[in-house]
């Protein structure tokens, strides 16, 4: 039996259908390099916004045409299944199977069951369900995900994915440590943590925090570079921005969502912090950590936003100087506190600000990058750049991508490069 796992969404889908793959394997199945070779798919869905799902109805309506010319079994899986569970064979008929995220180690029966028949399986599990290394099929050689929670506890008004993903749970520190060790004797150059609060982590058994994890994670040998997503700005303690200082090791680059600028919407938006508050930690980071390079979020459009909001939030981008932007309109979802408020941005204004805000963002981002020009700059090589031309694409601490002519075999290690210019998304260089 050959499978496919097509995945849409963040950092933490791509890992799920790296153990959805693994699990399959383990099984007997056979990865497929394409979805017309394979006997079942899976499609790994993100529901976090409208424009998500739809991408998914769009991707699985190509797939009924694959299964009116063969016999091959359609399973949807992730927050879209978790959401939605039998609905989607109302939807979607010619699904076969739906399974949530805590029933990921089933999916070789749920396949089975499906071949003679529809099946749904989305029960909840409370306790930290352990994948070890068999039931994972990693995707590159070099840098690694690594869960450390799932699940989120926050409910910010306009998020589904406590409702997907369900409440809090942790991983056990001795189970996160072993996958580390034998990541790096397995020549990993890079980890990151994944959660969606990974900064809210704790050893159920003894309490360790975070930072305990960053500290424990950089003594490991052959590791070089720790990373980690994603983190919120309401607990970000000073004893991770401590742990984050005195280890090297740790990148200088850090993904803290802002989503508004004005602290009028973060209190509707049930954030946890104001806007000075969110000020002030990046100021606390950018000191203790220099050359730090901060990474955002910003939705536009919330419930109510005015033309004062959303200026507030371009203030922000202009103090903080952010090196990445993920920005995003407004769409309401499911189950959220905010689908109960009147969605009172109009389309059109969303559109604009989106726009507005994307701009500014891209002047801020060519004078970052602009700033590397000229110099020389760890990175490690990762792939075979998309860009073609004999190049390969790799990334530095900061996390910014780098585009340079190299040889393949450097795939998977470090190397130094000389930075010759830049575009608002990505570096150019030359091997120095
Ligand atoms: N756990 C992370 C983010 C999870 S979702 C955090 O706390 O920041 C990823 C991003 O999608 C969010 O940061 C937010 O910017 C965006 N997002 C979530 N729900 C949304 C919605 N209903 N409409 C538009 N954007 C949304
Ligand atoms: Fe969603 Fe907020 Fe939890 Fe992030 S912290 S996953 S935005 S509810």
């Amino acid at each position: 039996m050959k499978f496919f796992v097509r995945t849409f969404g963040c950092q933490m889908n791509e890992n799920d259908s790296e153990h959805i793959a693994g699990i399959l394997a383990r099984s007997g199945a056979e990865k497929a390099a394409r979805p017309e070779d394979a006997d079942v798919i899976i499609v790994n869905t993100c529901a976090v916004r409208e424009k998500s799902e739809e991408k998914l109805y769009s991707y699985l309506g190509r797939l009924s045409g694959l299964k009116k010319k063969r016999d091959v079994l359609i399973g949807v899986a992730g927050c879209v299944a978790q959401i939605h569970r039998d609905g989607l064979f109302r939807k979607k008929p010619f699904v076969d199977f739906v399974v949530g995220p805590d029933n990921y180690l089933e999916i070789p029966a749920i396949v089975g069951k499906a071949a003679a028949g529809r099946c749904v399986e989305t029960g909840r599990v409370g306790d930290w369900r352990e994948f070890g290394s068999r039931e994972t099929l990693r995707e590159s050689p070099t840098t690694a995900f690594v869960t450390v929670m799932e699940g989120c506890d926050n409910f910010c008004a306009y998020c589904v994915v406590p409702f997907s993903r369900g409440r809090e749970k942790f991983r056990p520190l001795p189970s996160v440590l072993g996958e580390v060790r034998d990541l790096a004797g397995a020549g990993y150059k890079e980890i990151q943590f994944l959660g969606q609060n990974v900064n809210a982590y704790r050893d159920t058994e003894t309490g360790r925090a975070f930072a305990d994890l960053l500290d424990e994670a950089c003594a490991v040998p052959g590791l070089e570079w720790v990373r980690f997503v994603t983190s919120h700005p309401k607990m970000f303690g000073e004893d991770i921005i401590q742990a984050m200082a005195r280890n090297p090791k740790v990148c200088r680059a850090l993904h803290l969502p802002l989503q508004s600028g004005s602290s009028a919407v973060l209190e509707r938006m049930n954030r946890g912090y104001t806007r000075d508050e969110y000020l002030a930690l990046a100021g606390r980071l950018q000191a203790a950590l220099p050359g730090l390079l901060l990474s955002t979020d910003i939705i536009v459009g919330f419930p109510g936003e005015s033309e004062e909001d959303f200026e507030a939030t371009c203030d922000v981008l202009r103090r903080v100087r952010f090196a990445g932007l993920f920005s995003f309109r407004y769409s309401p979802r499911p189950l959220t506190a905010a689908a109960r408020m009147a969605d009172d941005v109009p389309l059109e204004t969303k559109r604009r600000r989106l726009v507005a805000l994307q701009a500014l963002q891209k002047t801020i981002q060519l004078e970052t990058n602009a700033s590397f020009v000229g110099r020389e700059l760890r990175v490690l090589c990762l792939e075979k750049s998309p860009k073609g031309g004999g190049r390969l694409a790799g990334r530095t601490e900061g996390n910014l991508v780098v585009n340079f002519p190299a040889p393949e075999d450097l795939i998977g290690r470090f190397t130094t490069v000389r930075i010759t210019g830049c575009g608002p998304y990505s570096l150019h260089g030359e091997l120095a």
